[in-house]
Protein backbone atom coordinates (compact mmCIF):
# COMPACT_ATOMS: atom_id res chain seq x y z
CA UNK A 1 0.00 0.00 0.00
CA UNK A 2 1.64 3.38 -0.92
CA UNK A 3 1.45 6.24 1.77
CA UNK A 4 -1.31 8.84 1.57
CA UNK A 5 0.10 11.66 -0.05
CA UNK A 6 0.75 15.30 1.46
CA UNK A 7 -3.16 17.20 2.54
CA UNK A 8 -4.67 13.72 0.38
CA UNK A 9 -8.26 12.11 1.27
CA UNK A 10 -8.30 8.63 -0.28
CA UNK A 11 -11.64 8.35 -1.74
CA UNK A 12 -14.20 5.67 -1.58
CA UNK A 13 -12.75 3.96 -4.70
CA UNK A 14 -10.01 3.47 -2.95
CA UNK A 15 -7.63 4.93 -5.66
CA UNK A 16 -8.14 8.20 -6.20
CA UNK A 17 -7.56 11.10 -3.51
CA UNK A 18 -8.82 14.53 -2.89
CA UNK A 19 -7.52 17.93 -1.68
CA UNK A 20 -8.32 20.95 -0.17
CA UNK A 21 -6.34 23.73 -1.02
CA UNK A 22 -6.67 26.63 1.62
CA UNK A 23 -8.70 29.39 0.82
CA UNK A 24 -8.99 31.24 3.93
CA UNK A 25 -12.72 32.86 4.98
CA UNK A 26 -13.72 31.41 1.63
CA UNK A 27 -11.90 34.14 -0.22
CA UNK A 28 -10.63 32.73 -3.30
CA UNK A 29 -8.03 35.57 -4.65
CA UNK A 30 -7.56 36.27 -8.57
CA UNK A 31 -4.56 34.05 -8.60
CA UNK A 32 -6.01 31.13 -6.60
CA UNK A 33 -9.03 31.18 -8.76
CA UNK A 34 -6.90 31.16 -12.24
CA UNK A 35 -4.20 28.34 -10.62
CA UNK A 36 -6.96 26.45 -9.73
CA UNK A 37 -8.38 26.70 -13.41
CA UNK A 38 -4.88 26.03 -15.01
CA UNK A 39 -4.68 22.76 -12.62
CA UNK A 40 -8.31 21.28 -13.40
CA UNK A 41 -7.72 21.34 -16.80
CA UNK A 42 -3.83 20.17 -17.14
CA UNK A 43 -4.65 16.99 -14.53
CA UNK A 44 -7.89 16.64 -16.33
CA UNK A 45 -9.27 16.52 -12.27
CA UNK A 46 -13.17 15.05 -12.93
CA UNK A 47 -14.94 16.83 -10.26
CA UNK A 48 -14.53 20.59 -8.16
CA UNK A 49 -16.65 20.51 -5.42
CA UNK A 50 -17.39 23.79 -3.26
CA UNK A 51 -17.62 22.00 0.16
CA UNK A 52 -19.39 23.26 3.22
CA UNK A 53 -16.53 24.95 4.72
CA UNK A 54 -16.47 27.14 2.04
CA UNK A 55 -13.58 25.81 0.41
CA UNK A 56 -12.96 23.80 -3.09
CA UNK A 57 -12.34 20.48 -2.93
CA UNK A 58 -10.42 18.76 -6.33
CA UNK A 59 -11.87 15.21 -6.27
CA UNK A 60 -10.72 12.11 -8.17
CA UNK A 61 -6.96 12.42 -8.68
CA UNK A 62 -4.12 9.54 -8.44
CA UNK A 63 -1.86 9.75 -5.94
CA UNK A 64 1.30 10.46 -8.10
CA UNK A 65 0.21 13.73 -9.31
CA UNK A 66 -0.91 15.32 -5.84
CA UNK A 67 2.84 16.13 -5.37
CA UNK A 68 2.82 18.15 -8.70
CA UNK A 69 -0.97 19.69 -8.28
CA UNK A 70 0.52 21.27 -4.83
CA UNK A 71 3.79 22.50 -6.70
CA UNK A 72 1.43 24.03 -9.49
CA UNK A 73 -1.35 25.62 -7.06
CA UNK A 74 1.08 27.37 -4.63
CA UNK A 75 -1.23 26.89 -2.16
CA UNK A 76 -1.42 25.91 1.64
CA UNK A 77 -2.45 22.70 2.08
CA UNK A 78 -5.79 22.81 3.75
CA UNK A 79 -6.21 20.25 6.62
CA UNK A 80 -8.90 18.14 6.64
CA UNK A 81 -8.60 15.10 8.33
CA UNK A 82 -6.31 16.38 11.24
CA UNK A 83 -6.99 17.11 14.97
CA UNK A 84 -6.61 20.82 14.18
CA UNK A 85 -8.32 23.96 13.11
CA UNK A 86 -9.64 23.18 10.09
CA UNK A 87 -11.01 26.40 8.63
CA UNK A 88 -12.95 29.38 9.76
CA UNK A 89 -15.90 30.16 8.09
CA UNK A 90 -17.26 33.58 7.68
CA UNK A 91 -20.05 35.73 6.27
CA UNK A 92 -18.87 39.02 4.10
CA UNK A 93 -20.03 41.66 7.17
CA UNK A 94 -19.08 45.44 7.32
CA UNK A 95 -17.03 44.46 4.10
CA UNK A 96 -19.78 44.49 1.63
CA UNK A 97 -23.11 43.51 3.79
CA UNK A 98 -25.39 46.06 4.53
CA UNK A 99 -26.69 44.49 7.67
CA UNK A 100 -23.01 44.22 8.64
CA UNK A 101 -22.10 45.89 11.78
CA UNK A 102 -18.56 44.05 12.31
CA UNK A 103 -15.75 42.83 9.96
CA UNK A 104 -16.44 39.52 10.15
CA UNK A 105 -14.02 38.66 7.60
CA UNK A 106 -11.43 40.57 9.28
CA UNK A 107 -12.09 39.13 12.34
CA UNK A 108 -12.17 35.17 10.96
CA UNK A 109 -8.79 36.13 9.11
CA UNK A 110 -7.40 37.01 12.64
CA UNK A 111 -8.54 33.76 14.24
CA UNK A 112 -7.43 31.33 11.10
CA UNK A 113 -4.55 32.85 11.23
CA UNK A 114 -3.77 32.11 14.84
CA UNK A 115 -4.88 28.44 14.86
CA UNK A 116 -4.73 26.86 11.96
CA UNK A 117 -2.13 23.95 11.91
CA UNK A 118 -2.27 24.13 15.86
CA UNK A 119 -2.92 20.39 17.48
CA UNK A 120 -6.04 20.26 19.49
CA UNK A 121 -7.95 16.98 20.52
CA UNK A 122 -10.05 17.21 17.87
CA UNK A 123 -10.92 19.10 14.57
CA UNK A 124 -12.45 22.70 15.14
CA UNK A 125 -14.34 25.11 12.64
CA UNK A 126 -14.49 28.59 13.69
CA UNK A 127 -17.99 30.28 12.22
CA UNK A 128 -17.98 34.35 12.30
CA UNK A 129 -20.73 36.59 11.36
CA UNK A 130 -20.96 40.27 10.91
CA UNK A 131 -24.16 41.10 12.77
CA UNK A 132 -27.25 38.88 14.29
CA UNK A 133 -28.89 37.61 11.41
CA UNK A 134 -25.84 35.01 11.98
CA UNK A 135 -25.09 33.99 8.24
CA UNK A 136 -21.70 32.34 9.34
CA UNK A 137 -23.68 29.64 11.36
CA UNK A 138 -21.94 30.58 14.68
CA UNK A 139 -24.25 28.68 16.91
CA UNK A 140 -23.58 25.16 14.96
CA UNK A 141 -19.69 25.77 14.97
CA UNK A 142 -17.00 24.87 17.40
CA UNK A 143 -16.58 28.14 17.73
CA UNK A 144 -18.71 30.95 17.14
CA UNK A 145 -18.66 34.61 17.06
CA UNK A 146 -21.65 37.33 16.08
CA UNK A 147 -21.13 40.77 15.47
CA UNK A 148 -23.23 43.22 17.55
CA UNK A 149 -23.03 47.11 17.30
CA UNK A 150 -21.63 47.05 20.60
CA UNK A 151 -19.00 44.47 19.72
CA UNK A 152 -18.83 40.16 19.26
CA UNK A 153 -20.59 37.42 21.26
CA UNK A 154 -18.45 34.51 21.78
CA UNK A 155 -19.78 31.26 21.57
CA UNK A 156 -18.21 27.58 21.83
CA UNK A 157 -19.38 23.94 21.32
CA UNK A 158 -21.53 24.24 18.39
CA UNK A 159 -22.07 21.51 15.94
CA UNK A 160 -24.02 20.64 13.07
CA UNK A 161 -23.37 17.05 12.28
CA UNK A 162 -25.61 14.17 13.15
CA UNK A 163 -25.72 14.85 16.88
CA UNK A 164 -26.22 18.72 16.74
CA UNK A 165 -25.65 21.12 19.35
CA UNK A 166 -26.68 25.09 19.97
CA UNK A 167 -23.09 26.32 21.41
CA UNK A 168 -23.30 27.46 24.66
CA UNK A 169 -22.64 31.88 24.37
CA UNK A 170 -19.75 32.59 26.60
CA UNK A 171 -19.58 36.36 26.84
CA UNK A 172 -21.90 39.25 25.05
CA UNK A 173 -20.66 42.86 23.61
CA UNK A 174 -16.82 42.32 23.78
CA UNK A 175 -14.75 43.91 22.20
CA UNK A 176 -12.21 42.66 18.91
CA UNK A 177 -9.30 42.17 21.43
CA UNK A 178 -11.46 40.33 24.22
CA UNK A 179 -12.78 38.55 22.09
CA UNK A 180 -9.51 36.62 20.53
CA UNK A 181 -8.31 36.66 24.17
CA UNK A 182 -11.99 34.80 25.12
CA UNK A 183 -11.80 32.20 21.85
CA UNK A 184 -7.84 32.06 22.95
CA UNK A 185 -8.53 30.71 26.70
CA UNK A 186 -11.53 28.55 25.80
CA UNK A 187 -9.63 26.79 22.97
CA UNK A 188 -6.42 26.30 25.64
CA UNK A 189 -9.30 24.70 28.28
CA UNK A 190 -10.09 22.34 25.33
CA UNK A 191 -6.75 21.50 24.70
CA UNK A 192 -5.90 20.75 27.88
CA UNK A 193 -8.93 18.96 28.82
CA UNK A 194 -9.98 17.37 25.92
CA UNK A 195 -9.89 13.91 25.27
CA UNK A 196 -8.36 12.67 21.82
CA UNK A 197 -11.25 13.22 18.87
CA UNK A 198 -13.29 14.58 21.60
CA UNK A 199 -15.43 17.32 19.45
CA UNK A 200 -15.89 20.58 21.44
CA UNK A 201 -20.26 19.63 21.81
CA UNK A 202 -19.04 16.46 23.08
CA UNK A 203 -16.50 18.29 25.51
CA UNK A 204 -19.47 20.54 26.67
CA UNK A 205 -21.74 17.52 27.02
CA UNK A 206 -19.60 15.86 29.00
CA UNK A 207 -18.11 18.95 31.46
CA UNK A 208 -21.09 21.20 31.12
CA UNK A 209 -21.44 25.37 30.04
CA UNK A 210 -21.43 26.28 34.10
CA UNK A 211 -17.78 24.61 34.96
CA UNK A 212 -16.60 25.68 31.51
CA UNK A 213 -17.63 29.29 31.91
CA UNK A 214 -16.24 28.79 35.61
CA UNK A 215 -13.04 27.47 35.00
CA UNK A 216 -12.72 30.62 31.92
CA UNK A 217 -13.23 33.12 34.94
CA UNK A 218 -17.09 33.94 33.13
CA UNK A 219 -20.12 34.50 35.42
CA UNK A 220 -22.74 31.71 34.67
S1 LIG B 1 -24.70 37.81 9.23
FE1 LIG B 1 -25.34 39.91 8.89
S2 LIG B 1 -23.50 40.88 8.05
FE2 LIG B 1 -23.25 38.70 7.78
S3 LIG B 1 -24.05 38.30 5.70
FE3 LIG B 1 -25.68 37.89 7.20
S4 LIG B 1 -26.83 39.79 7.22
FE4 LIG B 1 -24.82 40.27 6.35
Amino acid sequence: MTDTPKGAILQRDGETYAIVPRTPVGLVPRETLEALARVVQKYEIPIVKITSGQRLALVGMKADVIDDIWEDLGTDIGRATELCVHYAQACPGTAVCRFGVQDSLGMALELEKMYVGIDLPAKVKFGVSGCPFCCGESYVRDVGLIGTKKGWHVIFGGNSGGKPRIGDLLAENLDRDAAIELVRRALEYYKENGKKRERTARFMNRIGATQFKSALGLSD
